[in-house]
């Protein structure tokens, strides 16, 4: 029976619905709204495209929206007082400054200048730690693994006792999702398998997993005969594989491919994510909830 087909376009249009409307409700009973500012560097045509997605979602979430447009040449330590300056207003609960930074910049400065109580993408150490300790700790879980927990929990997947094989170690996806299900607490309590380019048997390691969520940025790596019959594949990847007209708008726009072979694989997983439309839309909306949650901290 072919596949569940995990449609992250739909889960992530009904979260945000939630938190539209639960922010149309803060707003009815205290005027208030979360407060999100994105700090953007330079003019990377994928980095504005990004930037510009975020910017027209925390309008339509009815947040405070500030954006930034930093000339390519601005000065490190121009960015640090304007993150420093974020960090004091107290009607911004989010802090986020788009990557990568060009390269006179040093990123690891920037990430860590953030206040780590509006570091709503999840990137400063501070935050890297509260979400190893899990539990009541974890404040803001980075946006990507927090939408790939999501996706697997509203599919129905049981995390609890599964197998879980997460191709790629990276610090914004393989590590933290790791990380996160292997908490002891509801939406997790898995075994987890890290695997990488030093891993003896790639395959015999996916082989075993009944969520296999694989984040290396490699086009097709994940052979269908590498997936368990029946087990939910969570696609991570987006690979730029060629270009194409579109038919909607006429305009060149990038083939994407996962790390999956997603045709095969849909014959034998149990549920599986596609891309485009799986893992990437489930970003923004955790971006979103993150801060939300920011707010919330903020006011209590
Ligand atoms: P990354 O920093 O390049 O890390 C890739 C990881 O995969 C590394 O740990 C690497 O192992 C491992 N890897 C690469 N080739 C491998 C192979 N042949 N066998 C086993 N392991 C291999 O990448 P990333 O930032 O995590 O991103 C991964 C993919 O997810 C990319 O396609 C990216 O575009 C996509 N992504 C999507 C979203 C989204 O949808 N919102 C967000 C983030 C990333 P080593 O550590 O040994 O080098």
């Amino acid at each position: 029976m072919p596949a569940l087909i995990i449609d992250g376009s739909a889960i992530s249009k009904s979260i945000l619905a939630e938190i539209k409307a639960e922010v149309a409700a803060i707003k009815a009973e205290k005027n208030e709204v979360p407060g999100l500012v994105t700090i953007l560097v330079g003019s990377n045509s994928a980095s504005v495209s990004y930037v510009t997605l975020k910017v027209k979602t925390a309008l339509d979430m009815g947040y405070k929206e500030v954006q930034e447009n930093l000339a390519a040449d601005v000065s490190e330590a121009d960015l640090l007082a304007m993150v420093d300056r974020y960090n004091k207003d107290p009607s911004i609960h989010g802090i986020l400054v788009q990557l990568p930074l060009p390269r006179h910049i040093d990123e690891k400065k920037v990430i860590y200048a953030i206040d780590p109580d509006k570091d709503v993408d999840g990137f400063h150490p501070v935050n890297i730690g509260r979400l190893l300790l899990g539990g009541d700790e974890a404040k803001f879980p980075p946006c990507t693994p927090a939408g790939i927990q999501e996706l697997i929990l509203r599919s129905g997947v049981r995390i609890s006792g599964a197998e879980v094989v997460v191709v790629g170690r990276s610090n914004i996806v393989g590590k933290p999702i790791a990380n996160m299900l292997l908490q002891k607490g509801p939406g997790a309590n898995a075994t987890v398998t890290v695997v990488h380019t030093g891993t003896v048997d790639l395959a015999g390691h996916c082989r075993r997993a009944d969520i296999l969520i694989v984040a290396a940025g490699v086009p097709g790596l994940v052979k269908p005969e590498w997936i368990k019959p029946g087990a939910c594949v969570i696609d991570v990847g987006v690979n730029r594989v060629g270009e194409k007209i579109s038919e909607k708008t006429g305009k060149t726009v990038a083939i994407l491919r996962g790390d999956v072979d997603f045709d095969a694989a849909k014959e034998i997983a149990g549920s599986i994510t596609p891309v485009p439309g799986g893992v990437g839309p489930m970003t923004i909306a955790m971006l979103m909830k993150n801060t939300l949650s920011s707010f919330k901290m903020h006011a209590s």
